[in-house]
Formats: structure tokens, C-alpha cells, sequence
């Protein structure tokens, strides 16, 4: 898919921008704190209706405002949508072709983007918070059901732990309830781990592929899931359903003593092994920073895997970290097939013998010039 245009009011230090005729690279070039993250935050905004960098929509807000509105034309397989995002403090609405859509999650997927920036490292390096976060924005973002269920398996997260706090001392009285919740809470609780495993094996043999080719066939890198509970490769939905409420039953006590659940999808998480060793502890800085690459550009096969259609890349100031070897193989697998933003502070970092025939654009003070 293509974004062909964009326009933005009143978005983060943009009160007003207007851009047309975007190409297949488009170079965004400016100083520190003049827009350029702003504005591929923007493009991610409207693909996931979230920005990559806060969970407050507030902030997405121009100072001194009370909305932001993002539009943009999507050229597709089946021709051309138009998206509109509005955000307020009242909440978010979305538009596709002017049509306001009942649910977000109606309007998530018709513009696919894949965002590789710095803070991307920590999906490696961070807490499995982090990499839940990943699995869930990345299987939503091709799955609209998965934020289904993970919506309710929260919503019913947060009622079974108020349960738990409240049933210290009348675990009798309170069962029937709980057991209510138990039934609701792995009822989408396997649908997610479910969907999460099938995303991981998928993910694992684009990411591997590529890994190979960055790193000069020297590195092997796996990817494991860690199920709170249960076998990592168990697939079957009755078994798990099974398996998930004997952990709930065994962990009772603890969790009313707790007052909190403590077994779930809300607790997984995925590590990463390059040769064998775990990355997280193991890696160097570089391995790491790979290894994250690697994820993200198989994210891109994935997509078009699952929906026919190449997304759009929206790489930001990480270009330039990288060596020139891996600027290459990166800006070359790519380039014919997949549109690209990628931002820098001056053109001197970039590969240009590789960018020649990208749209060039200078970012100032929330302004946008050619
Ligand atoms: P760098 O090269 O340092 O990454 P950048 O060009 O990517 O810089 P942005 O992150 O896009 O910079 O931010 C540009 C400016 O936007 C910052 O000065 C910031 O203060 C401002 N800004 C952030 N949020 C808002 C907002 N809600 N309203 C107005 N301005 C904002
Ligand atoms: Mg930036």
C-alpha cells in the first residue's frame, strides 16, 4: 500500500500541514525537535489509531488545543481509501471514505505500517511488558479479533482481581463469582495465547531468514514463546482451556492472598537466543540492535503474508545508526517493493548512493518544505 498524501491540524507541533504526491522513498530531513518523529508518528497514529511512543492521546494534541485531526488517501490493492482520524479528550473518531466507523477496531488494518525506532531496542532489552505490547499492537494491527478478545480478557482481568481482593476470608461466598470470571478469563485468554503462537512461528521464519542475511549467515536467530503457564507448543484450544483453568485452581489461594491473577496472557513472554544464547543477557549492544531490526522487517513479510499487501515503513533516525553494510541490505530489500519514510538529522549519514531517487523534504518548525 501507498499513502499518497497526508494532512494534519493542530497535530503535536503541527497546526496545519499539507503534504502531497509522496514517492516510493521519502527522506525526511531536519534538525533535532523540529517534527520529523512527529510526523511519522502521525502516519502510525492513523494505521493503529496509538502512537508508538505514549499511551496518553492527550499528548498527540497540539499545545493549547482541544483536538487534532489526521488525514490521508491510502492507495490500496482495490484502490484508493480515505482515512480520517479525529482525537479530543471526549475520545477518538474514525472515518473510512467520510463513513464515521462503529468501533476503532473497524478501522485498524486499513492502513498497515511497520515503525522501526530507537526505543525499539527495548523489545529486546526491556521488561516482557514491552514485548507484550509488540505481540499485541503487531497481531492487532492484521487480526482486528485478536484486540477483540484482548479487550474483554482486560476488562474480565480487572473485575477477577477486584473479586480477589475482596474474597480474603470468604473464598466460600465468593466462588461461585469467581468461578464465573475463571471461565470468561480463559475463554479469551486462549483465543490470545492462541493467536500469539501462531504470530511467533510465523514471525520466527521471516525473522531467522533475514537475520541470516544481515549478519552474513553468522548469526542464528530463534525466537521462543513463554506461556505463563502450560507447553509453549501446545496448539489445541480445549487443551489449553483445560490446562488454564487447572493452573487457576492450583493458584487460588496464592492468588487471593495476592489479591491479584496470576497466571495468564497478561504475564507470557518471548525471548530471543542468537546461537543458542539468550540475547537479552548475552547479546552486545550491536546483537541487539539487530536482532530488533530483524523482528521488525519480518513484521513487514508477515503483513503481506496475511493480507496480500506490502505495509508501509516508517524507519526513524535509525538508518544513520547503522553500519553501511546493513543500510545497504536494508534500503535494497526493500526499495522496489515496500513505500518508505525515513527520517535523519542531515542527509551526509544516509547511503545516498542507494537513495537517489528519494523525495527529499526539509522539516522545520512544524513546516514542511521540498
Ligand atoms: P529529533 O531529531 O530530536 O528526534 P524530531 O524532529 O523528531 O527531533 P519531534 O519529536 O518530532 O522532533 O518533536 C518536535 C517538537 O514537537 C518538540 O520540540 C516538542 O516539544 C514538540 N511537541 C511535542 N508534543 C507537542 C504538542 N502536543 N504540541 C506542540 N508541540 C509538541
Ligand atoms: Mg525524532
Amino acid at each position: 500500500m501507498f499513502v499518497k498524501n497526508i494532512s494534519l491540524q493542530q497535530y503535536r507541533n503541527y497546526e496545519q500541514l499539507r503534504m502531497d504526491s509522496f514517492g516510493d522513498v521519502n527522506l525526511l530531513i531536519g534538525s533535532n525537535a523540529q517534527g520529523k518523529t512527529n510526523l511519522l508518528e502521525a502516519i502510525f497514529v492513523l494505521a493503529l489509531t496509538k502512537s508508538h511512543r505514549t499511551s496518553k492521546d492527550r499528548e498527540l494534541i497540539a499545545f493549547e488545543q482541544t483536538s487534532a485531526h489526521i488525514s490521508a488517501t491510502v492507495e490500496k490493492k482495490y484502490g484508493p481509501l480515505t482515512l480520517d482520524l479525529m482525537l479530543s479528550p471526549q475520545g477518538k473518531k474514525a472515518k473510512i471514505n467520510g463513513l464515521e466507523q462503529r468501533k476503532l477496531s473497524e478501522f485498524i488494518g486499513s492502513l498497515n505500517v511497520v515503525m522501526f525506532a530507537p526505543e525499539d531496542l527495548e523489545i529486546v532489552k526491556g521488561t516482557p511488558g514491552i514485548r507484550r505490547r509488540f505481540l499485541d499492537m503487531e497481531i492487532g494491527q492484521v487480526q482486528p479479533s485478536y484486540l477483540f478478545h484482548l479487550q474483554q480478557y482486560q476488562k474480565i482481568l480487572i473485575q477477577r482481581n477486584n473479586l480477589l481482593k475482596q474474597m480474603w476470608g470468604k473464598e466460600a461466598s465468593s466462588q461461585g463469582l469467581l468461578d464465573i470470571w475463571n471461565e470468561q478469563l480463559v475463554e479469551h485468554g486462549v483465543k490470545i495465547i492462541r493467536k500469539r503462537k501462531q504470530f511467533i512461528v510465523k514471525l520466527q521464519k521471516w525473522a531467522e531468514s533475514i537475520h541470516h542475511g544481515i549478519t552474513n549467515g553468522t548469526e542464528d536467530l530463534q525466537l521462543r514463546y513463554v506461556p505463563s503457564f502450560g507447553e509453549a507448543a501446545e496448539e489445541d484450544e480445549a487443551v489449553l482451556f483445560e490446562q488454564f483453568m487447572i493452573k487457576l485452581t492450583q493458584l487460588k489461594e496464592q492468588e487471593v492472598r495476592r489479591g491479584m491473577t496470576l497466571a495468564g496472557p497478561h504475564r507470557d513472554d518471548l525471548t530471543f537466543y542468537i546461537n543458542g544464547k539468550e540475547v537479552q543477557t548475552y547479546g552486545s549492544q550491536g546483537q541487539q540492535r539487530t536482532t530488533a531490526l530483524s523482528l521488525k522487517l519480518a513484521e513487514i513479510e508477515l503483513i503481506q503474508e496475511e493480507i496480500g499487501e506490502y505495509p508501509v515503513l516508517l524507519l526513524d533516525d535509525v538508518l544513520s545508526e547503522l553500519d553501511p553494510y546493513r543500510q545497504t541490505q536494508l534500503i535494497e530489500t526493500f526499495q522496489s517493493k515496500v513505500q518508505t519514510f525515513i527520517t535523519a538529522t542531515g542527509i551526509e549519514s544516509l547511503n545516498a548512493d542507494k537513495l537517489k531517487n528519494a523525495n527529499i523534504y526539509h522539516v522545520h518548525a512544524g513546516q514542511v518544505g521540498s
